[in-house]
């Protein structure tokens, strides 16, 4: 059943269009646009383009109306619990959005001698900003400690217990990833709020669950959520931070800096609606099972290792947990020439390095990232070439 649904949407994608399509794997860097969101922004730029939050006359006020319009939107998106008193601002993706949190809002709410807990060991847009913080802080004679928000090895999940053991008195911060850009689990992010207590904020990078799978802020009782529009479809350049009303202090982010990006803000809107409309359930399930059938194909090959926790090696309710993201590395091939081995078969995946803070194992792997327009097909042509590189098929390195 959800074959038929599947091909129904990704012929919405003009890109993934014709026989000879490369095959696109890297839905983690950025996602594809089906048509609705490209007619959504073409639509206002040949009616209604204008300078927002400006204006007097039509063009202007139609503008204004789009953007605060999608604000809403990113709310309604994002389940929130209290929608009159919350804050969306928009940015250029999750990076500018954490940023923007650590800026306008941590510096201005840590005192001296205030902790705060946060996840070097993710991407390092989630690490960066709380350091540049801290230093900031420093300056104007305001010492933090900072944490490394810790992890359980075998399933690279947070480890409840020893975050447990972090939090004291002067805990006020704690920054989490919903879905880890690399190992591609959910980090249990949903168990936080009972290990920190009701009035430590929660922060989350949700750059690889938002238009992956449904986010509710009113669910995972989280305090400021940062995504990146453009990897849930809407145009590059595109991206949010929600900041829940009820609880903590008010977060007062720099108001317009200058011209918003107008059309890549309401191709948000499109997206949003775009992928409701879809199912982020069975788009969820969609990925992971294609993430499955790699991980499976891969086990059948003896060069490669996945990293983090294979996705068909964990319990039944644990593969509901995690998504379509799939990182391995050949034994004997460097990840580099793997990647432009695969460029080569019109297979485009991520490879080598992958912006995390603290680098390590992950450092020279190959990612695959897979979305709702990705196929079975697909996912069997990439295993093809990867057997033709495999030690059983007699390559050698
Ligand atoms: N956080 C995570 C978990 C990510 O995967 C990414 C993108 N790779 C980012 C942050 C940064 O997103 P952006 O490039 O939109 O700023």
């Amino acid at each position: 059943a959800l074959g038929a649904w599947q091909r129904q949407l990704r012929a919405q994608f003009p890109i993934l269009r014709g026989a000879d399509a490369p095959v696109y794997l890297d839905s983690a860097a950025t996602a594809q646009k089906p048509q609705a969101v490209l007619d959504a922004v073409h639509t206002y730029l040949v009616t209604a383009n204008a300078n927002a939050g400006r204006g007097i006359y039509t063009w202007a006020n139609r503008t204004t109306e789009l953007v605060e319009r999608t604000r809403e939107r990113v709310k309604s998106f994002l389940d929130d619990p209290d929608p009159a008193r919350s804050t969306v601002h928009f940015t250029s993706g999750t990076s500018e959005g954490l940023r923007t949190i650590a800026r306008d809002w941590l510096t201005e709410h840590l005192r001296d001698g205030d902790e705060i807990i946060v996840p070097f060991a993710d991407h390092q847009a989630n690490a960066q900003p709380w350091l540049e913080a801290q230093r900031l802080l420093t300056a104007r004679g305001v010492r933090i400690t900072v944490h490394d928000m810790p992890y359980e090895a075998e399933s690279k999940d947070y480890d409840q217990a020893a975050l447990a053991g972090l939090v004291t008195d002067q805990t006020r911060f704690v920054a989490a990833t919903h879905v880890h850009h690399i190992y591609g689990n959910d980090m249990n992010v949903h168990r936080i709020r009972d290990v920190v207590g009701p009035d430590v904020p929660i922060c989350l990078d949700a750059a690889q669950s938002v238009g992956h799978l449904p986010v509710s802020t009113t669910d995972l009782d989280v305090d400021f959520v940062a995504f990146s529009g453009h990897k849930a479809m809407a145009l590059p350049g595109t991206g949010a931070v929600w900041a829940r009303g009820a609880r903590g202090p008010a977060f007062t982010p720099g108001g317009w800096s200058g011209s918003p990006n107008t059309a890549g803000i309401l191709s948000m809107e499109a997206a949003f609606d775009w992928l409701e409309a879809a199912g982020l359930e069975n788009i969820d399930r969609w990925s992971v099972a294609l993430g499955v059938r790699l991980t499976d194909g891969l086990a059948r090959l003896d060069s490669y290792e996945v990293l983090g926790c294979p996705l068909s090696l964990t319990a039944d309710s644990d593969v509901q947990r995690r998504q379509g993201i799939v990182t391995f590395r050949h034994r004997d091939i460097g990840s580099s020439d793997l990647g432009f081995i695969l460029a080569e078969h019109g297979l485009m995946v991520r490879a080598d390095g992958h912006c995390q803070a603290r680098g390590g194992e992950t450092d020279s792997s190959v990612r695959v990232s897979l979305h709702l327009y990705n196929t079975p097909d697909e996912i069997d042509r990439l295993l093809d070439v990867l057997a033709t590189l495999d030690r059983r098929n007699g390559a050698r390195a």
